[in-house]
């Protein structure tokens, strides 16, 4: 089958990695998941022979017809789909009660950062989310304030979930090996913090990333006056990378509501 690089198409073929997976996962009978980018079937086939019900979404034809003949199961349904614009919330009512869907992924690189922001918005809809990433995107996911790689993506993860670091994976594991080193990542959404202006938050956290260099005050000049960041706690004359996610959510509920 013709592997198509621009999809970031590296099929895990280290046994021993997709077991670490497997077991990190810990997929049981009957639950549901999502499984993004299943190509060839490394992960969809374990997560079958543990009774795992796989909705897998694939956007190369032929891969998800490979898939269809190589796993001949009443328990896969193969959507062909770009993983960035599919409706995950047509799927949250199949569950069995109580339990949420889960979802499984080694995404692909070139759409990672992207697909994570999708995801996180949907983030509620999922019990959790194990995804193979590249290691620096997955530092940047697990990033605390104050440190080098905390930015927009670590605050927008933080509203709405607690993200672990599970374990490296060489390239050697993948072939063809990506030019990076991976890393697995568990993302678990939790109702900690009430994200009362989805928007504002988005907005807010965007701006002040963007100019990070600069202190808050300046980086949020024209959606943020200096009383506001005040009264949200926020000392003005600190930096983006500095301010925790509450903070964040407090400073969105002060902005002015648009016109
Ligand atoms: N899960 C397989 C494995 O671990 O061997 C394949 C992982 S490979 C890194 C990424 C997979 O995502 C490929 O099968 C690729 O075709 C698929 N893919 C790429 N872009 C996609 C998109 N926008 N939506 C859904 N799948 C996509």
């Amino acid at each position: 089958m013709k592997r198509r690089p621009r999809l970031g198409q590296h099929f895990l073929t280290d046994a021993s990695v997709i077991q670490q997976i497997v077991t990190t996962t810990a997929p049981g009978a009957g639950e549901h998941f999502v499984e993004i980018g299943p190509g060839r079937g490394a992960l969809t086939g374990p997560l079958l022979s543990r009774g795992a019900i796989v909705h897998a979404v694939e956007i190369d034809p032929a891969l998800a017809q490979g898939l269809r003949e190589s796993f001949p199961h009443e328990r896969l349904s193969v959507h062909l789909a770009d993983a960035l614009e599919f409706d995950y919330s047509a799927l949250e009512d199949i569950g069995v009660p109580d339990a949420r869907l889960r979802l499984i992924g080694n995404l692909p690189y070139y759409l990672s950062t992207a697909l994570l922001f999708r995801l996180l918005e949907s983030a509620a809809g999922f019990r959790d989310m194990t995804v193979m990433l590249q290691r620096e995107v997955a530092e940047r996911l697990c990033a605390p304030p104050g440190s080098r790689r905390y930015g927009r993506l670590s605050v927008t993860a933080a509203a709405r979930c607690r993200a672990e670091p599970c374990f490296s994976v060489a390239p050697g594991a993948f072939e063809p090996p990506p030019k990076v080193h991976s890393m697995v990542v568990r993302l678990t959404p939790d109702s900690r913090y009430r994200i009362r202006r989805a928007d504002a938050f988005e907005r807010v956290v965007r701006q002040a990333f963007s100019q990070r260099r600069k202190t808050i005050a300046n980086a949020l000049r024209g959606l943020a006056d200096r009383d506001q960041i005040t009264a949200a706690g926020i000392d003005p004359a600190i930096r983006a990378e500095q301010i925790d996610v509450q903070a964040y959510l407090r400073l969105s509920e002060h902005l002015d509501q648009p016109a």
